[in-house]
């Protein structure tokens, strides 16, 4: 079950509340989007309707994670897209590629120790002390940075799966990436671990010809294709995870949307649920999204300047 497959990880990616902040690990560049100052009646509004939920169903994107230093790929100005000319993953290539597949661990490699280090911010922490408090009753993210996980959240869905987890796409086996990049080490002992830009799911940018040389383990279990356990573009979410995310949406009361722009289809799709069963919904998001026509409330600010100071009942 995609939902709560972190029993498996190790105790030590759980990490202690109170040991991060929203800056700490923000660098030399900016990964957030510019925003208005936030207004205090937006502000109150949105108190007032995370106040009136029982049942929160909570989607977060991108948006959420940017403020731990995760550049995401479609904000505008600073997005991957608006910053280079480089694309992700499509999932058809990766399958049909060893080529494409020896590119993306070389980058991947490469981008692991400053990707997996990055630390969750006052917006997952707040999200958390929500659920603790009975306010959340289910949280999907489009993420796949490990960081509400990483924050201690408990209830929630990974949408597009998660770059912590690697699958065999012969076996089916999930094992930890932290014990893949092991195997890499030992199996390309030349290559120097140095970070380089790091994008959205954990890639960097390599020339071709580094790539080359770059030796890729397959399933210990069974010889397989190993692969992150992330949809790639071009990909889909499997249907009986979908099911389950509408069975928890059902049972929920009120929708927030926290830093997305919901532009994806596989979230964008619980908007219409949420909308033809007349769950009301609020957006927490810089810039416009897919949903606004569809939510009572719309907030255009920064998920860990808001969250934390709302404070609901
Ligand atoms: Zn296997």
């Amino acid at each position: 079950m995609m939902t709560t497959t972190w029993r498996h990880l190790p105790r030590y990616l759980v990490m202690r509340r109170g040991a991060f902040s929203s800056s700490a690990c923000m660098g030399a560049v900016n990964f957030v989007p510019a925003s208005r100052s936030i207004d205090p009646s937006d502000l109150e509004r949105l108190r007032a309707f995370v106040s009136r939920a029982r049942r929160l169903f909570v989607i977060t994107g991108a948006g959420l994670s940017t403020e731990s230093g995760i550049p995401d790929y479609r904000s505008e100005g600073v997005g991957l897209y608006a910053r280079t000319d480089r694309r992700p993953m499509q999932h058809v290539e990766f399958l049909r590629s060893a080529k494409a597949r020896q590119r993306y661990w070389a980058r991947n490699y490469m981008g692991w120790p400053q990707f997996s280090s990055y630390r969750p911010n006052s917006a997952h922490l707040s999200l958390r002390e929500w659920e603790a408090q009975e306010k959340v009753h289910w949280l999907v993210t489009q993420n796949v940075d490990a960081l509400h996980f990483k924050a201690g959240h408990q209830r929630f869905t990974e949408l597009h799966g998660c770059t912590h987890r690697v699958v065999c796409l012969g076996c089916g086996v999930l094992t930890v990436r932290e014990d893949l990049q092991k195997r890499f080490t030992e199996m390309n002992p030349a290559w120097a671990v140095e970070a380089g830009a790091v994008a959205p799911d954990g890639d960097v940018f390599l020339e071709d010809e580094q790539v080359l040389n770059f030796r890729v383990p397959s399933c210990q279990n069974c010889g397989g294709i190993l692969k992150p356990e992330v949809t790639f573009f071009g990909d889909s979410v499997s249907r009986s995870t979908v099911q389950f995310v509408h069975d928890r949406l059902a049972e929920s009361d009120a929708m927030l949307v926290a830093g997305s722009s919901l532009q994806v289809y596989s979230a964008y799709r619980f908007l219409l649920a949420a909308n033809e069963s007349k769950i009301p919904v609020a957006i927490l998001n810089i810039g416009p999204t897919r949903a606004d026509h569809m939510a009572e409330l719309r907030v255009s600010a920064r998920c860990g300047e808001v969250l934390p100071v709302i404070q609901p009942c």
